[in-house]
């Protein structure tokens, strides 16, 4: 429930050293139950002070605005009876891709555009305020809707894009399976073979605006070189020639792996995360650790591939064996200490369900806590923004969403978002 109180007024709350002048918007958030820190316990009757969309102060108790002579507009957000968190962070989408779109041929530039634009609404709604997109159809299309939603002119979460993915010849990213004539005309930048062409693969996608690097190391699941025994698509030379092109020019690398080999390789060229690695071992385990990079599992997505209709007995089989095999590797890696990170999959399968994966992380054997710090602070940590993103802290982005009851006691309330706000704009509010 929000109550404007555009008065001309001004707001004293004893909030010293504040100015109004630059932008007199100002919020005040009454939270009931508040997650300041995830990985530290909830504290109770909290006001949050936003001005310019960033968080001025967290305060005990339910402050009101106190009155005085000048404009000011005052937005008054009652959250009392509510769960109250930083907004979730979804480090691996696709938000050009959508699974109902099938037929791809006619699809233009501009099409992508829009529907990236129509994607990134529903994620918003759905809690989730930043977002990392890990390959476009167009790179075009993805930076633009990027920086639209910076400017406000769309509602979406912060994009951090990686434009088109870097692949080898006939590699996972190399979307040209077709006739060699016809496959030449469709030429495009991202796709490098041999360490030079590598690095000069990476430049382009700086070249057009990409803010992080994404490189194919092994095939997708369903591809013969996916699997747990598949080789690297690429050299250990190309992947290197990625990861140190990409980290002089200040952007960080995400590495697509299925296979075991392949994840081994992408690790020991210094990648920052590690995108699926469906098949991880002891040694895996210990070179994460070592190096730090992140693992974003991409969980849910075998749930949601046996849930949809149509699929024939033989497949939903086979997908859920992959997950009685893959899934002690995972529950390893969390007992281990691998820094887990939250990252859905979206566009594989539908935009808005990014909780899912959380949920899917305390199926496998993390706690509450623990999957909520993957989708925030830990997730904050992988793209560089700890000291922005993932707490309700001073400094830290206004990116707030709220749920009916606590998801430290069931963890699904996180599917339930009642509430949110981003950049201090408030885009859902359905707490009444
Ligand atoms: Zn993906």
């Amino acid at each position: 429930m929000i109550i404007l109180r555009s008065l001309l007024v001004t707001i004293v709350l004893c909030i010293t050293n504040m100015s109004f002048a630059a932008n007199p918007e100002v919020a005040i958030v009454h939270a009931g139950t508040l997650l300041v820190t995830p990985g530290e316990e909830p504290v109770y009757e909290r006001s949050i002070i936003i001005r310019n969309g960033v968080i001025g102060e967290v305060r005990r108790g339910f402050v009101e605005p106190e009155l005085t002579t000048t404009t000011e507009t005052i937005q008054v957000i009652d959250l009392r009876d509510s769960f109250v968190m930083a907004g979730m962070v979804d480090t691996h989408v696709h938000l050009t891709i959508d699974p109902s779109r099938t037929d791809l041929s006619a699809t233009t530039n501009s099409d992508l555009a829009v529907l990236a634009a129509a994607n990134a609404r529903t994620t918003l709604m759905s809690g989730v305020t930043t977002v990392r997109d890990l390959q476009s159809a167009n790179a075009e299309a993805i930076f633009a809707v990027r920086d639209a939603v910076a400017t406000g002119m769309l509602a979406g979460p912060t994009i951090i894009a990686a434009g088109e993915s870097v692949s080898a010849t006939g590699g996972h990213g190399d979307r040209r399976m077709l006739r060699t004539d016809i496959a030449e005309l469709l030429q495009t930048d991202s796709i490098c073979d041999g360490a030079d062409d590598c690095t000069r693969a990476v430049r382009a996608q700086y070249r057009k605006g990409a803010d992080v690097i994404k490189v194919h190391a092994t095939g997708g699941g369903a591809d013969s070189n996916g699997k747990q025994y598949s080789v690297p698509e690429m050299t250990d030379a190309e992947l290197r020639a990625v990861v140190e092109t990409a980290h002089a020019l200040g952007l960080k690398v995400a590495a697509h792996a299925h296979g075991t080999e392949g994840i081994r390789s992408a690790l020991r060229a210094g990648v920052d995360s590690v995108e699926h690695a469906s098949w991880v071992d002891k040694d895996i385990i210990s070179l994460f650790l070592s190096t730090g990079a992140a693992l974003v599992r991409t969980a849910y997505l075998q749930d949601y591939f046996l849930s949809r209709e149509n699929i024939p007995e033989e497949l939903q089989e086979s997908r859920r064996d992959r997950n009685e095999l893959m899934d002690p590797g995972m529950l390893e890696a969390i007992t281990s200490g691998v820094m887990i990170v939250m990252g859905s999959d979206a566009g594989i399968m539908p935009h808005g369900l990014s909780a899912r994966e959380v949920v899917k992380y305390v199926g496998l054997g993390m706690s509450p806590m623990q999957a909520i710090e993957t989708a925030t602070i830990n997730a904050a940590v992988l793209l560089g923004m700890e000291e922005k993103i993932g707490q309700i802290k001073p400094g830290f982005h206004a990116d707030i969403i709220a749920l009916p009851s606590s998801p430290l006691e069931d963890i699904s309330q996180l599917e339930n978002v009642k509430f949110v706000m981003k950049a201090g704009v408030v885009y859902l509010d359905s707490s009444d």
